[in-house]
């Protein structure tokens, strides 16, 4: 997998080519405020490096999942949320919602989150 892509949005956040809110950055994972946030706390936790969905992130770097994952929930402890509860979505494809082909999770919480998702 290509370190980058020219045309990944996420790929330009990594760069610092297009703004974010940076909340917490590792070696290898970057934590930033989602633009449209869907719960007090919504962040999403990307791996620098390009792998298009959590399947082929998986199949490529199981450790760079684990990353992904582990960032996650250290935010969710910073924001306060990990006593309480939080969800770590990875949408993968249209019937999910996925609109940005780089692997992302979002970390939610902050509020009680209802099951089944819509
Ligand atoms: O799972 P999905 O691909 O739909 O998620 C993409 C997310 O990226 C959206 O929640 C959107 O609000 C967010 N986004 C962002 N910053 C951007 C562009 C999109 O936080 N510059």
């Amino acid at each position: 997998m290509e370190a980058s892509t020219a045309d990944c949005l996420f790929c330009k956040i990594v760069a610092g080519e297009v703004p974010a809110t940076i909340v917490r950055e590792t070696g290898t994972a970057l934590a930033f405020r989602d633009i449209n946030p869907q719960a007090p706390t919504h962040v999403l936790v990307i791996p620098k490096e390009h792998h298009p969905t959590a399947a082929e992130l998986a199949a490529a770097s199981p450790a760079l999942l684990a990353d992904v994952v582990t960032l996650a929930a250290e935010v969710a402890a910073e924001e306060g949320v990990d006593g309480t509860g939080y969800r770590i979505v990875l949408n993968t494809g249209p019937h999910a919602g996925q609109t940005v082909f780089h692997v992302h999770a979002h970390l939610l919480g902050g509020r009680g989150l209802e099951w089944p998702p819509g």
